[in-house]
Order: structure tokens, then C-alpha cells, then sequence
């Protein structure tokens, strides 16, 4: 058997590179040979516990490379094409996925599949399930180190910005620019945000926000960001929130700043087992109009595909958000730099 070399889930709290077998791909499936990936937060969550997996199960769900090879039934895609892959990968065979709920494929969040349920991406190659509904092909005008990013991170945060349901020139909140709330940011913007406040103390998360088309940034440690951001909007608050920390009390501000008929789109992982809150009197005595949604992304190959073209027309480059960049051999001091988000950093790049 061929083999490669995997970032891996040793025990709770403890990754290592191992040598694994290179998958085989089953009738569906394709095996895509890697050359970017990038480590996500949602990695460091699983390490540390917060999302049961086995022992041994790789890591990753944010790589890009080429196919390597293909199942016997996948049309559409050859050995050798550069293709990019969502997170999330369904079936879109079963009942959630043929309802239109594919991030819930099979069940709660099923359709988490790398790492969540078989190996993941951060290896020297991985599996694809279902992979001509899941594999897009990465046009020539787009790079590597661009198309990684469509796996998660614009995928999930322009999600965050969908969710919102905006429309043309309404103001939203955006609490927390990591790369998820950067690209959210992104996406109030692509999607007509008449003016975009962050929230976010981080002098090199600000920079990039307003580069990104943010109009204010609130820093929450200069006083409280509900009240910060009520006076900016004369007291009326916002017609939409984005939740991109998975934090209570943020959640609290994110539901605190909405005017009424106001929209909370939740990006943020809540790991904390305690209930969110609702403020009552801003929610009107339990009449006041307002929605919340929390979203996966939804995975498939026409909605990366999309994305990718938004990269190619020049719309985005979310490339000034890799501070780091590390070859796979150093994948460990990624994985450790990622945890302790020391060195300013927001996202590392893997080459292989
Ligand atoms: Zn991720
Ligand atoms: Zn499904």
C-alpha cells in the first residue's frame, strides 16, 4: 500500500504526523492530492475536545489540490483537474439533503464529514464522498492560495452575511473579525450593506475589516459595544447582526443591537453548554419581529464554484488574511501557533 503522511488527532489534546495509507476512492468518491490547506479553528475545538472524534481520525477540512483519483460512477471530473471542496460535503441523496438542509446530510451538522466522520484534509491526500455534487474545478485565474479559502472560510462567512437577509443599505454589526467575521464582512458588503460596524480590538483585525468595507469599528474594550454602537446609529440600532465569535456575552450584544424586525445570523461555535440569552425588552416583551438564524454552510460544488468566481472577477482576495505560512512537515507549529493566536496571527497557510 502507498502511503502518506497525516496530521492526526493523538489523544485529547495532542496532535502528531503520522503515516497513513493514501485512501482509495469508493464508486462516488474521488481522492484529491493536496497542495494548500489551511488550519481552522474548528481544528484546535476538536483537539481540545469540544467535538468527539476517535483517536487517530486526521485532522482538517481546509485544502485544495489536485485530483489524484476518481471512482468508478463520478462524471464530470478528470484525474489531474485542480479542484476545491467545501467543509461541509453531502450526500445530497438523503431526506435533509433533498429538503434543501444539506449542512444537516443524515442528520444534526452531518454533514460535517471530514473529521467529523472519516478522515480529514490535512494530509498529503484526501477522500471527497459524493464527489461530483462536492469537487469544483478552480479556474486558471484563481491561485492556490486563493481557493483556500473558499473550503470555509468565504464559504461560511458569506453565509453569515446571507443570512441577514439584507437589503440594499442597511446597516449591520458584525461582532468579531477573525477570518470568519472578516469574511462576513466581505459578504455585507458584496451584498449591498448600506454601512458595516465591527466589532473587533485587534489593531490588525481593524485594518483589514475597513479593507475589507467596514465603515466603523467598535472596540469593546474601550466600553461596552451595545452602547457604542447605539450611539453610531443615533440610538436605533441595526437591521442585522452577525455573531462571528461563539461567545454568550457576544451573542447577548449581537441580539441587544437589533432594531425591531431586526435579523441575528449566528456564524460563532458556542462550545459552552450553558443557554444563550435573550434580553427581553429588546426582544419587545417577546413581540418585537426579530429572527435568528445559526447556519453550517451548505456545501456543493455550485456554491464553491460561485465563490471561486467572485475571486476570479476580482471581487474578493481574502489572501491579506494569511499572516503565516508553513510547509506541511511544520504542520505541528501551525497547529500550535493557531491555538495560542500569539504573533498576530489569523490564518496559516500549509504547502505541500
Ligand atoms: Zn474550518
Ligand atoms: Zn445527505
Amino acid at each position: 500500500m502507498e502511503t502518506m503522511q497525516a496530521l492526526v488527532l493523538a489523544e485529547v489534546g495532542k496532535v502528531a504526523v503520522v503515516e497513513k495509507g493514501i485512501p482509495e476512492p469508493g464508486p462516488n468518491d474521488a481522492v484529491v492530492k493536496t497542495t494548500r490547506a489551511m488550519v481552522c479553528t474548528s481544528d484546535i475545538h476538536t483537539v481540545a475536545g469540544g467535538i468527539a472524534v476517535p483517536n487517530g481520525r486526521t485532522l482538517g477540512h481546509e485544502s485544495v489540490g489536485v485530483v489524484h483519483a476518481i471512482g468508478s460512477a463520478v462524471t464530470g471530473i478528470a484525474v489531474g483537474d485542480r479542484v476545491a471542496v467545501s467543509a461541509i460535503t453531502p450526500c445530497f441523496e438523503c431526506h435533509p439533503c433533498q429538503t434543501g438542509h444539506t449542512s444537516h446530510c443524515e442528520g444534526m451538522l452531518g454533514g460535517y464529514k471530514a473529521t467529523g466522520a472519516r478522515d480529514g484534509n490535512m494530509a498529503e491526500y484526501f477522500l471527497v464522498n459524493n464527489a461530483r455534487g462536492n469537487l469544483a474545478l478552480i479556474p486558471d485565474g484563481v491561485s492556490d492560495d486563493q481557493a483556500v479559502y473558499v473550503t470555509d472560510m468565504l464559504t461560511t462567512g458569506l453565509m453569515g452575511a446571507e443570512n441577514c437577509e439584507l437589503r440594499l443599505g442597511e446597516t449591520v454589526a458584525i461582532f468579531g473579525q477573525g477570518p470568519v467575521g472578516l469574511s462576513a464582512t466581505i459578504g455585507a458588503r458584496l451584498l449591498g450593506a448600506g454601512r458595516i460596524i465591527v466589532v473587533e480590538s485587534v489593531p490588525a483585525r481593524q485594518n483589514l475589516a475597513r479593507q475589507f468595507g467596514a465603515d466603523d469599528v467598535v472596540d469593546y474594550t474601550q466600553g461596552d459595544s451595545v452602547q457604542q454602537i447605539l450611539e453610531l446609529t443615533g440610538g436605533e440600532g441595526v437591521d442585522a447582526s452577525i455573531e462571528a465569535l461563539g461567545a454568550t456575552q457576544t451573542f447577548d450584544s449581537a441580539f441587544r443591537v437589533l432594531k425591531p424586525r431586526g435579523r441575528l445570523s449566528n456564524i460563532g461555535y458556542h462550545s459552552s453548554p450553558e443557554p444563550l440569552p435573550i434580553d427581553i425588552a429588546a426582544f419587545g416583551l417577546g413581540h418585537g419581529d426579530q429572527k435568528i438564524r445559526g447556519g453550517l454552510c451548505p456545501g456543493g460544488s455550485e456554491r464553491i464554484g460561485r465563490i471561486l468566481r467572485l475571486i476570479e472577477g476580482g471581487r474578493i482576495d481574502p489572501t491579506p488574511m494569511t499572516t503565516h505560512t508553513f510547509a506541511f512537515r511544520d504542520v505541528e507549529t501551525a497547529f500550535d501557533l493557531m491555538g495560542t493566536k500569539e504573533d498576530g496571527i489569523i490564518k496559516p497557510l500549509i504547502t505541500f
